[in-house]
């Protein structure tokens, strides 16, 4: 399967001319964009940053952006609304203070799929929806786009209110300067499917496989310290990944000796995914595509706000950093910073 992307080509920035564009978040996404957007040629004036009397407000108004703090008059003069601030708060704060102001004929820019996937966020039929999703930290939204290079996107319409939806999509891509490398024709599902699989499935697997593979090196007599280096801190993973991404996944083997390269294609090819790939699609399907996970994250969402032990997220570093590799990392690091 293959997808459509769109490049500058595609998009007519002039879709944005007259715009009233308001930025609901001024964080990692929210200062990023609205700086490309403004530098993409979309008048100072026709951009609103909405955002609570706090730093982030102060950021923006430091950086020549008007402000504004009532959520409710933000709202009103949008006509393209993006909404950049932490996905688990969009619910509460787009349907209450911002839906019921929001112009019929407004386009909604999300920059992930969840809550438009979840269905958790309360849009009229009339309004356009959608999506532009950098796959890129906010900080390398803007110094892409300042070195006048493109970053991989997402882009897809979730709900036609105008009947342009997609080119009004695409004008925005291009204002943030996500066509200039191509934007990918995704959709919610795909974003938030991919998004909370790597999440769920696919990382908590190497982080398993990163502690048992420290823990019988250590029974076999290797010290913390070699292990700690062997296995990451050297930032050789950090490499092999560059590498695959510049040149391929499996392209990159050859910058390894041929020992290595010899284990690690024998080696795969001999390993049986069977058991694996059952225990993926049981995440993929019994817990991210049919909302079971949100049901459950939704729950406990308000906790991540508190601090001890109350908050599940503090409970869960707790333990994974009390595992044997935990503590050997923080003998070493506390080593080396020469505290011990
Ligand atoms: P941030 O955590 O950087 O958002 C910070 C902004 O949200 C600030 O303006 C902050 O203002 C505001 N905010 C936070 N909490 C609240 C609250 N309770 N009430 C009102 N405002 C609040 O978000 P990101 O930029 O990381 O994420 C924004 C969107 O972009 C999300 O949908 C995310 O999935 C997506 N995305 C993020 C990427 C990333 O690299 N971070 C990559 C691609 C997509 P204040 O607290 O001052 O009110």
């Amino acid at each position: 399967m293959s997808a459509k992307i769109y490049y500058d080509k595609d998009a007519d920035l002039s879709l944005l001319n007259d715009k009233k564009v308001v930025f609901l978040g001024f964080g990692n996404q929210g200062s990023a964009q609205a700086q490309n957007l403004r530098d993409s040629g979309i008048p100072n004036d026709n951009i609103l940053i909405a955002n609570r009397q706090d730093s982030y407000a102060e950021t923006a108004k430091s950086k020549g952006f008007h402000v504004e703090h009532d959520f409710g008059k933000a709202a009103a003069v949008a006509d393209v609304l993006f909404i950049l601030v932490p996905d688990q708060v969009q619910p509460r704060i787009f349907n209450n203070d911002f839906a019921p102001k929001l112009k019929s004929s407004v386009t909604i820019v999300v920059a992930s799929g969840y809550n438009v996937f979840y269905k958790l966020l309360n849009f009229t039929s009339t309004q356009d929806v959608v999506m532009v999703a950098p796959r890129m930290i906010g900080s390398s939204v803007r110094s892409l786009y300042e070195a006048k290079k493109g970053f991989p996107c997402f882009v897809s319409v979730e709900q036609e209110g105008s009947g342009n939806a997609l080119s009004i999509a695409l004008a925005i891509s291009r204002a943030i300067g996500a066509t200039k490398t191509g934007a990918i024709a995704s959709s919610a599902r795909e974003e938030t499917a991919m998004d909370l699989f790597a999440e769920q499935a696919l990382w908590p697997q190497i982080i398993m496989l990163f502690r048992e593979a420290f823990s019988v090196l250590k029974e076999a007599g290797c010290s913390d310290e070699a292990l700690c280096y062997e296995m990451w801190m050297s930032k050789e993973p950090a490499e092999i990944f560059e590498r695959a991404a510049e040149e391929g996944f499996i392209t990159q083997l050859k910058h390894h000796s041929s020992v290595s390269q010899f284990g690690q294609l024998s080696g795969a090819l001999a390993l049986d995914g069977a058991e694996v790939r059952s225990h993926f699609k049981n995440i993929l399907y019994n817990q991210v595509l049919n909302g079971k996970f949100c049901q459950e994250f939704s729950k406990i969402e308000q906790d991540l706000e508190k601090d001890g032990p109350e908050n599940p997220l503090n409970e869960l570093y707790r333990k994974a950093e009390s595992s044997e590799m935990g503590q050997a990392e923080k003998r070493v690091r506390d080593r080396l910073a020469g505290m011990i």
